[in-house]
């Protein structure tokens, strides 16, 4: 369980992170106290550089300075961080107590137009440096304590572990609902994030390799586990929403019986609107300068640019293939579930994602967002 925790201080909210960090760091100083000359006190936490438990990989940059504060003020004594994630895959467990601590991840990117540029011109590639955040592991305790602050309400993101053409990697819809988790979290204000459901419903994905699909029994079963184990810890809202649009109409045929297994007081909802997703990214996409008619829903321009946006890495730039173009008319959409996405487009391609820029990316992130947010009433 992760959570983004509002702003201690009131119009805070909306503070953004290089605001956040430096205001933090204004705040030690004017405390009388020089964040990098810590004066520990009767806590004395190790002065080691604080590292991931899960890699030893140690943190770096601002982030120490974050995670000695973090550990002086909550009297923590160790110097080890683990990721919610980091520590499910360790098979860990959640403690109770109180908030993640929020760390900032940095790391540089190349726009496409650049790599371009660069290329054609013979100079370097110019890189943008960039921060995230992300939210070091909740305990059980933190759980039960955020409960107990009116934190009632959790979200439970769905992917899907499936083929997204030549250029994209499979995990694409479950790093996709991570990423819209922390920001819809921080839209609602007091709500928690469960583990993501990684693999989704992809029958018609199953031509490709490596994708995995769960029949919509099963992922029903799990999402009904999810919400009884939550319903039971006292979460009043349970929200699930899914990168994948292939799981909306698995979600929504199950909504009714997820209800039913839960008590009446707690609220059970699910944002399955994929016109207004699409209309969204279309928008989105326009906005911040590409065309929206490379929009298709699938490794197109929207996904391709989220990619360059979440992680740059993983994208093969120079794998690039036009997918199927133009609207899908109920004859097609009816024809690929039956017989597969081959039946529409033979690189497992809707949309096109030649133009995708993280720009565009981040744009297509927020308008989502944004826009599930205002669906479960922030
Ligand atoms: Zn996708």
């Amino acid at each position: 369980m992760s959570r983004h925790s509002p702003r201690a201080r009131a119009g805070e909210d909306r503070a953004n992170l290089y605001d956040e960090i430096t205001n933090k760091i204004i705040g030690e100083l004017e405390a009388g106290r020089a964040p990098w000359v810590q004066p520990w006190g009767a806590v004395k936490p190790s002065l080691a550089i604080p590292k991931s438990a899960a890699t030893g990989r140690q943190y770096s940059g601002i982030n120490v300075l974050i995670l000695w504060g973090a550990a002086t003020e909550r009297a923590f004594t160790g110097q080890s961080w683990l990721t919610f994630r980091q520590a499910l895959s360790l098979g860990g467990h959640v403690r109770k107590g109180e908030r993640g601590t929020t760390v900032v991840y940095a790391d540089r990117f190349v726009p496409v137009d650049e790599r371009q540029r660069a290329s054609e011109t013979g100079d370097e590639a110019q890189a943008i440096p960039f921060l995230k955040r992300f939210t070091v592991i909740m305990s059980f305790e933190e759980v039960s304590a955020a409960l107990a602050q009116g934190y009632s309400t959790v979200l439970i993101p769905c992917g899907a572990v499936e083929q997204h053409g030549p250029h994209l990697p499979l995990c694409m819809d479950a790093d996709h609902a991570d990423a819209l988790a922390a920001k819809v979290a921080r839209h609602l204000g007091t709500a928690l994030i469960a583990p993501t459901i990684k693999v989704g419903c992809s029958a018609h994905h199953l031509v490709f390799p490596g994708t995995i699909s769960l029949r919509p029994e099963t992922f029903e079963s799990i999402c009904l586990d999810y919400c009884t184990s939550l319903a039971q810890h006292g979460f009043r809202r349970i929200l699930l929403f899914s990168g994948h649009i292939g799981n909306f109409p698995v979600l929504r045929d199950m909504l009714l019986r997820l209800r039913r297994a839960v008590s009446p007081d707690v609220e059970i909802d699910a944002f399955c609107d994929a016109i207004a997703w699409i209309d969204k990214w279309r928008s989105a996409v326009r906005d911040a300068g590409g065309d929206p008619s490379a929009v298709g829903g699938h490794a197109d321009i929207a996904e391709t640019s989220l990619m360059m946006w979440l992680r740059p890495d993983s994208v093969r730039l120079d794998r690039f293939e036009v997918g199927y173009l133009g609207a899908l008319s109920e004859q097609q959409l009816q024809l690929m579930w039956k017989n597969g996405i081959k039946s529409i487009t033979h690189n497992g391609i809707i949309g096109d994602p030649h133009g995708s820029t993280a720009e565009i990316g981040a744009r297509c992130l927020e308008a989502i967002a944004d826009l599930l947010a205002t669906s479960f009433g922030r």
